[in-house]
């Protein structure tokens, strides 16, 4: 089968050696299949993605010797696509507003008897979810910004639980359980489109069937699973890498300037040293 997949990331800060490894991975897997790699920016978040970081990506993977099929998929330029999918699920009452703020959700969770580490305290405790319809009105009058939220037991409840499953390389079929993660957010308050709903609809709309990403992105697939089922959207196969560390053992992360191709790349190192560096550590 003809692997399609895709590099990702966020023009949030410069491409690290992780990025380059969770890169490789995919464009391998789509070169050994005939398949094709393909890349997408995720910049909906305005306030942390940058013009020059976002270059330094595409400076970076032509560097490095990657190249990708057809045009880039710019996130930040489809808006319309996820405002489309957000009433189709406001059509369906899948969808609600939210107006609570940070620090009242953390106020609202410290008052529940939930013991502090919990998943439970980290769930949206479904505040607004009933919200009459007038106090609704009064709020989007009075201009009070709202985010908008998956109702996630009216979700559960439109959908067959029991095919609910995806397929991870060399797991086999892992049965999806989206319950814990409550009412997830699917339009910011800053922006009209959340992570979950703009790489699931992408990943399907980009025709992506094998996704290649971090370990640190595998339970938020039952999420993504979910969505699928929600929008009727293809599925795609899941491959979750384990994540390159540094020479102490700690994960690499944007914070780690030393290992930035841009600064690997100054420092006079040659694509094949990096590539190497970024497959073993
Ligand atoms: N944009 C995400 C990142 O840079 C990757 C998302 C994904 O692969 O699903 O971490």
């Amino acid at each position: 089968m003809k692997l399609f997949t895709r590099f990702a990331p966020s023009p949030s800060g410069y491409l690290h050696l992780g990025h380059v490894y969770s890169a490789s991975m995919a464009y391998e897997a789509a070169q050994k299949s005939d398949g094709k790699f393909l890349l997408r920016i995720e910049d909906i978040d305005a306030g942390r993605c940058r013009p020059e970081f976002e270059e330094s990506i595409y400076e970076d993977l032509e560097w490095l010797g990657f190249s990708w099929s057809g045009s880039v998929r710019r996130q930040s330029e489809h808006m319309e696509d996820y405002a489309a999918l957000l009433s189709k699920l406001s059509d369906r009452d899948l969808i609600y507003s939210c107006f609570c703020t940070r620090k009242e959700i953390a106020a609202e969770i410290a008052q529940s008897n939930a013991a502090p580490h919990e998943l439970s305290n980290q769930v949206y405790p479904g505040t607004c979810r009933s919200l009459s319809e007038k106090e609704r009105q009064r709020r989007y009058d009075g201009g009070q910004p709202y985010a908008l939220r998956l109702n996630m037991v009216n979700a559960m409840a439109a959908i067959d639980l029991s095919r609910l499953t995806f397929e991870e390389t060399s797991k086999g079929h892992i049965a999806c359980d989206p319950a814990p993660f409550g009412d997830i957010v699917l339009a910011r308050k800053d922006t009209p489109t959340s992570y979950h709903l703009a790489v699931t609809f992408d990943d399907a709309i980009q025709g992506i069937n094998h996704v290649v990403r971090g370990q640190d992105l595998f339970t938020v697939t039952h999420i993504h699973r979910l969505l699928q089922a929600l929008l009727d959207l293809p599925t795609p196969s899941y491959f979750h890498h384990g994540l390159i560390a540094d020479h102490t053992g700690r994960r690499l992360s944007k914070r780690d300037q030393d290992a930035t191709i841009k600064s690997l790349r100054g420092n006079g190192y040659q694509p094949e040293e990096v590539l190497k560096m970024a497959k073993y550590g």
